[in-house]
């Protein structure tokens, strides 16, 4: 059977493990991204990480059939180049990916291929995760940052310009404090991650009158379960913003499923409960029955779903 080695690159570590042609991961390893010290640097623990991959591959008796890679940054999948990137990993934006992975390999430049890994992400949640089996799915991660990823027929929509899925950067009427919109990570304002990701919870806590003391939304949570008033208003107004973006999203594309991902998602029934009301309220009736799931693959998603590259 052909394996295929799926990379999962992001700002603080980068993951990476040998996955079967059914998409099952066999064994995978972590190291750190060298996130201050530029594409190259990234690029040759990125390739040391493969290299160690490939020797425990061929040790057991696998072949591996090429290295897919899902990395933080909007990338062109063409190319195989990084078009953008935030200062996560310095210097990330304009590195070719995939050529100067191949050389650091000695393999051709068709053995490597590369999305963003939200497309990677849901890439594995459509093949092998909780809407395997469905001809089309929309996720949805609320984190850190809120992005997306449309599957149709096993290939992420990328967009004519590799931008496709930037579900984030949409309107929302939450975004907004005393009649202003509030700043968003894009440089831009009033859109929905400025209202309902990681970090906006723990504004919205801060602008209700919540102890500056409370260091991150970990914490709000933590006093959201003991029935604080302001944590429990920041996460529901903040789910209901989720809520309803992503009832919006699926009005437009109507997917046969919706899976929901992310450091929200996992936060339990504070966080779930106002969100998916939030959204079934958004529907418009033909869809108010579309199945709204978790995401089922946890840390391997990106990984199986970067391998499937290879596959595709
Ligand atoms: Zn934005």
């Amino acid at each position: 059977m052909a394996h295929a080695i799926g990379v999962d690159l992001g700002g603080t570590k980068t993951a990476a493990g040998v996955v079967t042609g059914d998409g099952e991961l066999l064994f995978s390893e972590t190291a750190p991204t060298p996130n201050r010290d530029g594409g190259g640097a990234v690029l040759d623990a990125t390739a040391a990480l493969i290299s160690r991959l490939r020797v425990r591959a061929q040790a057991e008796g696998i072949a591996i059939a090429g290295v897919g890679v899902g990395s933080a940054g909007v990338i062109d999948a063409g190319h195989g180049s990084v078009v953008s990137a935030t200062d996560a990993i310095r210097g990330w934006a304009g590195t070719a990916l995939t050529d100067g992975l191949a050389r650091r390999l000695s393999v051709s430049p068709g053995a490597v291929r590369a999305v963003n890994d939200v497309h990677a992400h849901a890439l594995g949640e459509s093949w092998r995760g909780a809407a395997a089996g469905t001809a089309s799915m929309l996720l949805i991660a609320f984190g850190t940052g809120v992005g997306g990823s449309l599957v149709l027929a096993g290939q992420p929509v990328l967009g004519h310009r590799y931008v496709g899925g930037h579900v984030g950067h949409v309107a929302s009427p939450y975004a907004y404090a005393d009649g202003k919109a509030l700043p968003c990570s894009c440089g831009g304002s009033g859109h929905v991650e400025a209202a309902a990701s990681g970090p906006a919870i723990h504004a919205a806590f801060l602008r209700l009158g919540g102890s500056p003391a409370v260091a991150d939304t970990r914490a709000v949570f933590a006093l959201a379960r003991d029935g604080d008033p302001a944590a429990s208003r920041a996460i529901r107004t903040a789910a209901e913003a989720a809520g309803q973006s992503a009832g919006g999203l699926v009005n437009v594309l109507d997917p046969e499923v919706l899976v929901v991902t992310g450091g929200l998602a996992d936060a339990g029934d504070l966080w779930w409960n106002p969100m998916k009301a939030a959204l079934r309220r958004e529907l418009l009736d033909p869809l108010v029955h579309v199945p709204v799931l978790r995401a089922t693959l946890e840390n391997s998603a990106a990984i199986v779903g970067a391998a499937r590259l290879v596959f595709n």
